[in-house]
């Protein structure tokens, strides 16, 4: 008999979810993180960090506008790294316990080290004290994915860093250049400009967010310009000339520009180094990608591999469903019950913004007859109530039976607003659903009805 039922190598939420999974199938599991404690990159370079620092941002943005429309808060200028980073920890602390307990109590065996493939049913554990090799009817390597580092640029403790680095910076930047303008630099822009940074961010392209729905994009872009960020399209930085305590940049447009402080955001690498890929005859990309089928099996039957190291979307919201669905494919044959399109992505930018489902140009590009409705925040009484009345819902549907499409937010709040229509959209429903139902009243989230009724205006019920 094998060791274990299931080895799973990496322990972020791809890795868990999967454990957890087949430990309550009854199966015996094992889970093997090289980290002090469980989370992975999620819970402690990524999405539990970012976020905190986000909500903390996002707050003292609405305290300087409540003292700039005469109520008197006190809004302080700037946090210090410290009560940033505190908050930050306290965060991390209670999930890393949480998500230790579920695992015990499941009866997982949690094992701190490195996993590497030594065949299609064994796996080598190196710890700090023993190394052993074990069998296991399935492998998942869940291991995440890290910050692509361009090897042209000088990475410099304090001075240019990668996402990872970011956390352990050991002052707060007064000027900040971020390179790259995708989920990642966006975040961090908008986060470091609510915090009261000067904030540039390049990027090569002719639009910040490449992946979302044009019209989106541009409402971010003036919301995060408004917002002090200085955005430089179709630019980027080509020299890092140190000074004693800042660095003098220069952009491909000639630009020179001296910052405190630089944050390379272009993109990220599959972590498969040292996996034992070639043992099994498995190959990665060049991106650090593992290919996978629709279960997340790969090309060995008993090796699945989910989360980052799979491509995108690279979340921790779609690795722990991932995860969990390839425990089910594993033990009980189950095919998951959703697709690529049906995936919502979020990104904590300031305002947020939020989608799922196909964006107007790949509709287009598809060929696919679909109506369009929008609404802005500007008419929402709730969104007048607060003051946070930047933004733009647009919702997108089927000519041929009104049935919901997509739906694309950008809004204070854009990353909650979004489940109520993902839930109209997972139940199939018509843009005509937004009319007829009761909502309450005010609320961010009649913006619905709003978009709704302009489709409804442009494309009457016959
Ligand atoms: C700055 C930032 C912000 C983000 N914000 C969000 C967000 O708001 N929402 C969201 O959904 N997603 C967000 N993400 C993405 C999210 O963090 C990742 O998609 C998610 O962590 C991937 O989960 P995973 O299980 O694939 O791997 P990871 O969370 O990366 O965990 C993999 C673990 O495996 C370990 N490991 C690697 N190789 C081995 C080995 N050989 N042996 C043992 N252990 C190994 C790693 O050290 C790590 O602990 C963010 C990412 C970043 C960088």
């Amino acid at each position: 008999m094998p060791d274990f039922d299931l080895i799973c190598i990496g322990g972020g939420p791809g890795g868990q979810k999967a454990a957890i999974q087949a430990a309550q199938l009854g199966r015996r599991v094992a889970l093997i993180d090289d980290g002090a404690r469980p989370g992975g990159a999620s819970v402690h370079l990524g999405t539990v960090p970012s976020k905190t620092l986000q909500e903390i941002s996002r707050f003292l943005h609405r305290l300087k506008k409540e003292s700039q429309q005469g109520l008197g808060v006190y809004a302080p200028r700037r946090f210090s790294l410290g009560q940033l980073l505190a908050r930050s920890a306290v965060v991390i602390g209670i999930e890393e316990d949480l998500a230790e307990e579920q695992l015990l109590d499941l009866g997982v065996q949690l094992f701190q080290g490195r996993g590497s493939l030594e065949g299609p049913h064994s796996v080598r554990y190196t710890g700090r004290e023993r190394q052993e090799t074990w069998q296991s009817e399935f492998i998942l390597l869940a291991t995440g994915s890290q910050p692509r580092r361009p090897p042209e640029v000088p990475f410099q403790e304090g001075f240019i860093y990668d996402s990872n680095e970011l956390l352990a910076i050991k002052r707060m930047p007064d000027r900040l250049c971020v390179v790259g303008a995708g989920i990642i630099g966006c975040e961090y822009a908008s986060i470091f400009a609510g915090l009261g940074t000067e904030v540039h961010l390049f990027e090569l392209g002719d639009r910040i967010l490449a992946q979302a729905d044009l019209t989106i994009s541009g409402i971010l872009m003036d919301a995060m310009r408004l917002s002090g960020v200085q955005i430089h399209l179709n630019d980027s930085v080509t020299g890092y000339d140190k000074k004693e305590n800042s660095i003098e940049l220069t952009s491909t447009r000639g630009e020179r520009l001296e910052v405190d402080q630089v944050l390379i955001s272009k993109g990220r690498l599959g972590n498969v180094e040292a996996l034992g890929l070639e043992s099994v005859g498995l190959k990665a990309t060049d991106r650090g990608v593992i290919p996978v089928d629709s279960r997340y099996r790969t090309a060995v039957p008993s090796i699945f591999a989910v989360g980052d190291v799979i491509g995108p979307p690279g979340l921790s919201s779609s690795s722990m469903v991932q995860g969990m669905y390839a425990a089910r494919a594993m033990f009980k044959g189950e095919e998951p019950r959703f697709t690529r399109q049906s995936m919502p992505v979020a990104i904590w930018t300031i305002p947020e913004v939020a989608m799922i489902g196909p964006t107007e140009e790949e509709l287009k590009e598809k060929g696919i007859p679909y109506g369009r409705g929008m609404a802005t925040f500007e008419s929402n009484t709730r969104s007048l109530m607060t003051g946070e009345t930047r933004g733009l819902i647009k919702l997108l549907f089927s000519l041929e039976d009104r049935r919901l499409l997509s739906v694309h937010i950008c809004s204070d709040k854009a990353t909650e607003l979004l489940a109520f229509g993902q839930a109209v959209l997972a139940l199939q429903g018509t843009i005509d659903f937004f009319i007829e139902q009761i909502f309450n009243y005010p609320t961010l989230s009649g913006v619905y009805r709003s978009a709704a009724l302009d489709a409804l205006r442009q494309h009457p019920l016959s």
